[in-house]
């Protein structure tokens, strides 16, 4: 049964038309509750996308003449219209996503904030004029945007993962090819109806769905697009880097996460346990900050485990559409069965569930928030981003011992941890190798902030006032004849 909301279109956005893909296939769009087809979106591939590219390119010749100022007022406007109607794209993004109503009213409203935010950044785009060594010159460096950005984002923020790449690309006067996941195209297709009720100019904002492969080998390859900016798995992001070398591109890389959460001796246990549950199961655990591995002193070690447990088996898991639902379904059928070669796995190695453990009675997708105490190192979640609604427990003695193994991995994006001691807390925070780091805090995102990893989980920052260099080049100029 298809399902239908003002924002959601069926059809690809290539230099202002809603167009189907050449070969006439279409890709099922399915909502991840109860299975069902919510309609069906364009299987474009490498001519659809290289069209958008076009168009992106002619969009741009205009785009990038436009003022600061005028871009701005686009992003005001866009931002407005995004929260004169969150409740019905937060609708759409539950029905092809899963999540709780409630979080997807949050994922709409902190994207209208970016937009905002970069609408307030485009106006300071400044350059500088350099104290010359040449008595008779004048240096100047200018800020100028970098041309056609191609965009790529996943599914498990498939409204917000768009807003921090679609808010600097406009604010910097870049247009865009996106290209959003196949699970989720809803989300992002409902960008093209937000900048076309803001009077975006045609062109600016270009979306593609289809072969990933396809379109995605065009957007890197092609020379007209200047910028990759991705947000998703780290092995897709390794591909995607290796495509960009032959046009030598910038890019952003968003990738995942292992993040750890540290919980020493010193800590308000009821504090850290609120924490947890917030950085844990938000999303059902599928968001890149989400906790992966929880490492717990000695001695509040067992209190940790049962107060994290009961809250857990708390949770009130649901269709995300309907009141009071505070865990929705995972994402689809593989990513269930991911989440239960882990536990599989943990159990085998002596770990011990506490609460959760197996699929949820409501069947589908869903799945039973899950703690487990006696968590190794030599169990897969150690190494491997669950994804998922696990909460595995590690103890620990040492402060130096935890912040080495929270360490040991090829992942930096985020951390969180809880003490009540300030010596400790700048040890700790100066001693963990992470993009992101919350201290007694488990919710840290916010657009003023730069967000982005290190290591393998990324390259650059979204958001902050380094967001927008991601989309600008930098041009100097060396006036001379200027007499002494
Ligand atoms: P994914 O499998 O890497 O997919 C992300 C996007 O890449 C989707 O649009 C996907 O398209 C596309 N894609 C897949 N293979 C591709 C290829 N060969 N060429 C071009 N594009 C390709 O990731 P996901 O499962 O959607 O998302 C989960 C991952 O994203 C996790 O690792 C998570 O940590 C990470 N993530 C990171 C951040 C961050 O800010 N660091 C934020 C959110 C998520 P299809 O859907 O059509 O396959």
């Amino acid at each position: 049964m298809s399902y239908s909301n003002p924002f959601k279109r069926d059809a690809i956005l290539v230099g202002g038309e809603w167009i189907g893909a050449e070969s006439g296939e279409t890709i099922n769009v399915t909502n991840p509750a109860n299975g069902d087809v919510i309609g069906t979106v364009p299987k474009a591939g490498k001519a659809e996308t290289r069209r958008a590219i076009e168009v992106a390119a002619a969009a741009f010749e205009s785009f990038k003449a436009t003022t600061a100022k005028e871009r701005a007022e686009m992003l005001r406007r866009m931002h407005d219209v995004m929260k004169d109607n969150v409740d019905v794209l937060a609708e759409l993004l539950t029905i092809e996503m899963g999540k709780p109503l409630a979080e997807a009213k949050g994922e709409i409203n902190i994207g209208a904030e970016y937009l905002l935010w970069f609408a307030e950044e485009a106006r300071r785009m400044y350059g500088e004029v350099v104290p010359s060594p040449w008595a008779d010159r004048r240096i100047l460096t200018r800020k100028e945007p970098i041309g056609v950005v191609g965009a790529i984002t996943p599914w498990n923020f498939p409204s917000s993962m768009l807003a921090r790449k679609i808010g600097p690309a406009i604010a910097a006067g870049c247009t865009s090819v996106c290209k959003p996941a196949s699970q989720t195209p809803y989300s992002a297709l409902a960008w093209g109806v937000i900048g076309e009720r803001a009077g975006l100019p045609e062109g600016v904002i270009n979306i593609v769905t289809g072969s990933a492969s396809e379109i995605g080998k065009e957007l890197c390859s092609n020379e007209t697009v200047r910028k990759i900016t991705f947000t998703g798995s780290t092995p897709v992001g390794r591909t995607l880097l290796k495509q960009c070398a032959g046009t030598v591109k910038k890019t952003s890389m968003e990738l995942g996460g292992n993040a750890p959460f540290i919980v020493f001796n010193s800590a308000d246990i009821d504090a850290a346990v609120e924490g947890a549950m917030a950085a844990k199961y938000r999303n059902s655990g599928q968001t890149c900050v989400c906790v992966n591995r929880f490492y717990v002193q000695s001695k509040i070690y067992n209190e940790f485990c049962e107060k994290l447990a009961k809250k857990a088996s708390q949770l009130k898991v649901g269709d995300g559409t309907e009141d009071g639902t505070q865990q929705g379904p995972l994402i689809g059928e593989k990513a269930v069965e991911t989440v239960e070669a882990f536990i599989e796995d943990a159990t085998k190695k002596g770990g011990e569930i506490l609460t959760g453990g197996k699929r949820h009675a409501l069947g589908h997708s869903f799945f039973e928030p899950t703690v487990i105490k006696n968590a190794k190192k030599s169990m897969k979640f150690t190494s491997d981003e669950i994804f998922g609604p696990i909460a595995p427990i590690y103890r620990f003695t040492k402060e130096e011992d935890v912040i080495a193994r929270a360490n040991d991995t090829i992942y930096g994006l985020a951390c969180y941890f809880y003490t009540q001691d300030l010596g400790q807390a700048f040890r700790v925070m100066e001693g963990l190798e992470y993009g992101l780091v919350g201290i007694n805090e488990g919710i840290i995102t916010t657009p003023e902030v730069p967000f982005g990893g290190v290591k393998q989980s990324g390259l650059g920052s979204e958001g902050g006032s380094q967001g927008i260099d991601e989309y600008l080049e930098t041009k100097y100029v060396n006036i001379g004849g200027l007499g002494v």
